[in-house]
């Protein structure tokens, strides 16, 4: 089975709003998806399924993450602390524990393989503390080590929160709006982190982007939804100007374009004059 993450049937309801409608979705391991929508279309509700973070309703359904139930009917595992050990979580914000050091905060990436005892009273190996070292060059972040948590910017942040999901061995991130309050250079260097653990290291990745010119620029497959339905499943460059109007209805003057220069990294999926294009366009409209 070379899926990461098959979703049958997964509907949400919150008193009388219907969150998530019938969902139906397969990710194979090893794809970068970005996962669109205007506001309010169920997109953290949909990633927070399949974290296991909440419950769907009690219909035939079920999730699983590389084939293994997370949930079922509405029930969540039993094993859901093994399941999510596989999955780095990363949100918009408050990804870190500010009065900790950051080395602290990435350390804490192993938690779920370590004794209880030795994580609370924060005992870490040196091989641990090397892994987080490297997980911190590798965002390059590792000058920052002893400082706290607090003292970073946002980006920095995310970046600590994507070494944390290093270090933690995540076979998939979950990223829910990781760039939605960071400036255009910060953004690019969070969505080149995530394109490249997914292209060297074969992590899954699922994104909820805002800006929706990023979703296509470094992601192949595109999800849109829209009303808790799954309204576009496709290749970024199909995605036309047409179809994101009919995505964002009535959000759609309100579709966040970047303003950044695109640049020639070898890390994006799409630099085509087309896409450029295509947001130009885009831009031109709102
Ligand atoms: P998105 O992330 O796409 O902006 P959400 O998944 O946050 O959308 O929300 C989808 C819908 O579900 C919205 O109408 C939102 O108000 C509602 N919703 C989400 N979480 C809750 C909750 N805990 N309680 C009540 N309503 C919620
Ligand atoms: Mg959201």
């Amino acid at each position: 089975m070379n899926y990461a993450v098959e979703i049958l049937n997964i509907s949400k309801t919150f008193g009388k709003i219907k969150a998530l409608d019938g969902v139906n979705l397969n990710v194979e391991k090893g794809e970068i998806v970005a996962l669109i929508g205007a506001s309010g279309s169920g997109k953290s509700t949909l990633l927070r399924h399949i974290s296991g973070l909440i419950r769907s309703d009690r219909n035939n359904s079920y999730i699983n993450v590389f084939g293994e139930k997370i949930q079922f009917n509405g029930n969540l595992s039993k094993d859901i602390r093994k399941i999510r050990s596989h999955i780095g979580f990363i949100f918009q914000q408050f990804n870190l524990v500010d009065r900790l050091s950051l080395l602290k905060n990435v350390l804490v990436g192993n938690l779920s393989r370590m004794p209880f005892w030795r994580s609370w009273l924060q005992v870490f190996k040196n091989d641990e503390k090397m892994q987080a070292m490297e997980a911190l060059h590798r965002v390059k972040m590792s000058q920052h080590a002893a400082q706290r948590a607090s003292t970073l910017s946002g980006g920095q942040q995310q970046r600590a929160a994507i070494a944390r999901a290093i270090v933690q061995q995540a076979e998939i991130i979950l990223a829910d709006e990781p760039i939605a309050s960071l400036d255009p250079e910060s953004s690019k260097r969070v969505m080149k982190l995530l394109r490249k653990l997914n292209k060297k290291n074969g992590v899954t990745v699922i994104v909820s982007l805002h800006q929706v010119d990023y979703a296509t620029k470094y992601c192949k497959r595109i999800i849109a939804l829209k009303d808790g339905q799954i309204f576009y499943d496709g290749m970024a460059e199909d995605l036309t100007i047409e179809k994101l109007q009919d995505i964002y209805g009535a959000q759609f003057s309100e579709l966040s374009v970047s303003d950044e220069d695109y640049d020639e990294d070898h890390e994006s999926f799409n630099e085509s004059h087309q896409h450029k294009d295509k947001f130009a366009k885009v831009k031109a409209m709102l």
